[in-house]
């Protein structure tokens, strides 16, 4: 039942998912801000479901308190603030929202792209200043300029459309092979699309391979006076080998959106111990510095609150994984109101042999009309809907298999 739903919502969650949780008849407790690991761990046994973001962490010892916990839905699209290993062997899927934002990051690089081209925000700067400088030299159209974009995820691919309604020819280069959408051009390697390309922008994970990818001697392949943009994650760039090609006038100009060392809440000062560089990248005119902004707008709040608390909701109601980073994807049509019998058995068990014939010897006697199973790892989840099922039989059923061996996981 699910007025005995209660859901924990920390970070400033948007307020329609609010809403769609409340309709849907849960007990919502919405917070502005995160949550430390001692707050969590003494709170989160009350709770089945909770909703973060980027800022609060959901450790080991967090889930291990989280004695009710069912789900764990990331307003966001980094998943990597919740030990996701154990959520899984806890039986916890965990959902995030991997593309929401996609087209807002692409439309803040088109117009760092021609911001850069045109520096007109150092033109803004220097008005502020009460200073009149008019000029055209080294400043340019995107027309006909090559746009090297490095990942063509979401993002990357969003912005190839983008960027060559703007008139710019695309290269990209990417792990994988990746069908080109337009007239753009997958390149074989990182070296010839830098060597191309008159703007350079990241759209890779961060990952141990992407750790520093583009760093002195990239920056040396890239063409004279090109200009570099990085959306993606602080770690991609090695800011003091880009500190100094903008120095040199190698690269005329770079936006940067995201940094290795983020302050935790706004205010909180950019210049401190961790970023021993950034009083030198302040000081670079030619540098667009903006606080990690790419997904921030209210559209993407939006659909990021839909998305998630759609997810969240399909798993409580439902069963259904699809779409959760850290567990197997199940899913089978839904049950409707008008087949009040019919009964959903969704079972998530270590992934090791027998189980599966516990729970069928369990659902041997009934008409399954329905059933699939899947594995991650040690995990794996099997769903089954059955028809033809009495009040009672459920709470038999319900006994039976909870004793079916292997269903908890820690
Ligand atoms: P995605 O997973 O859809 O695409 C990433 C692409 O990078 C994939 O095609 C992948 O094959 C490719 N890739 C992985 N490793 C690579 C490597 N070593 N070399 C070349 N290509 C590689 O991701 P996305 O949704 O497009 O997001 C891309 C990045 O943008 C992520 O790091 C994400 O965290 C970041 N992001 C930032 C903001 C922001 O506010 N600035 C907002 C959203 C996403």
């Amino acid at each position: 039942d699910n007025e005995d739903l209660r859901i924990l919502l920390l970070e400033n969650i948007s307020l329609d998912a609010v809403k769609s949780f409340q309709a849907n008849g849960w007990q919502v407790d919405h917070h502005t801000k995160s949550m430390n690991e001692d707050d969590l761990v003494q709170k989160i046994g009350q709770y089945h479901a909770i909703g973060i973001r980027s800022k609060t962490r959901i450790t080991e010892r967090v889930i291990k308190a989280a004695s009710k916990l069912l789900v764990i839905g990331c307003f966001c699209i980094g998943v990597n603030q919740v030990d996701l290993v154990t959520a899984g062997k806890a039986g916890i899927p965990v959902f995030n929202s991997p593309f929401s934002n996609s087209r807002s990051v692409a439309e803040l690089v088109i117009s760092e792209i021609i911001a850069l081209a045109r520096q007109y925000f150092e033109r803004s700067f220097e008005m502020r200043q009460g200073v009149w400088n008019k000029k055209s030299k080294g400043c340019w159209e995107i027309r006909g300029k090559t746009l090297g974009i490095v990942g063509y995820g979401h993002i990357g691919s969003q912005l190839s459309v983008l960027a060559e309604a703007f008139g710019m020819r695309v290269v990209f280069y990417d792990i994988i092979n990746i069908m080109p959408l337009g007239s753009a051009r997958q390149v074989e390697s990182l070296s010839v699309l830098l060597s191309q390309s008159d703007f350079v922008t990241l759209h890779v994970p961060e990952l141990p391979e992407t750790r520093n990818m583009i760093s002195g001697m990239q920056l040396a392949q890239m063409k004279q006076g090109a200009y570099l943009i990085n959306n993606a994650r602080g770690g991609v760039v090695d800011i003091p080998a880009l500190i100094s090609a903008v120095r040199s006038g190698h690269i005329a100009g770079a936006a940067l959106d995201v940094f290795p060392h983020e302050p935790g809440a706004n205010g909180a000062p950019f210049d401190d111990e961790l970023n021993r560089w950034s009083s030198e990248l302040r000081a670079l005119k030619n540098v667009i510095l903006t606080p990690h902004i790419g997904g921030s707008t209210e559209e993407a709040q939006r659909m990021i609150g839909d998305e998630v608390s759609g997810s969240l909701a399909r798993y409580l109601d439902f069963g259904s994984t699809v779409g959760a980073v850290n567990f197997p994807e199940v899913d089978l049509r839904a049950i409707t109101a008008e087949q009040p019998d019919h009964v959903r058995v969704c079972h998530v068990h270590v992934n090791q042999p027998g189980v599966l014939k516990q729970v069928n010897e369990v659902l041997s006697p009934y008409n399954v009309e329905k059933q699939y199973s899947d594995s991650k790892g040690d995990v794996a989840y099997l769903m089954a809907d059955i028809a033809d099922v009495s009040p009672q039989d459920v709470n038999r059923l319900r006994e039976l298999i909870s004793k079916t061996s292997a269903n908890i996981l820690t």
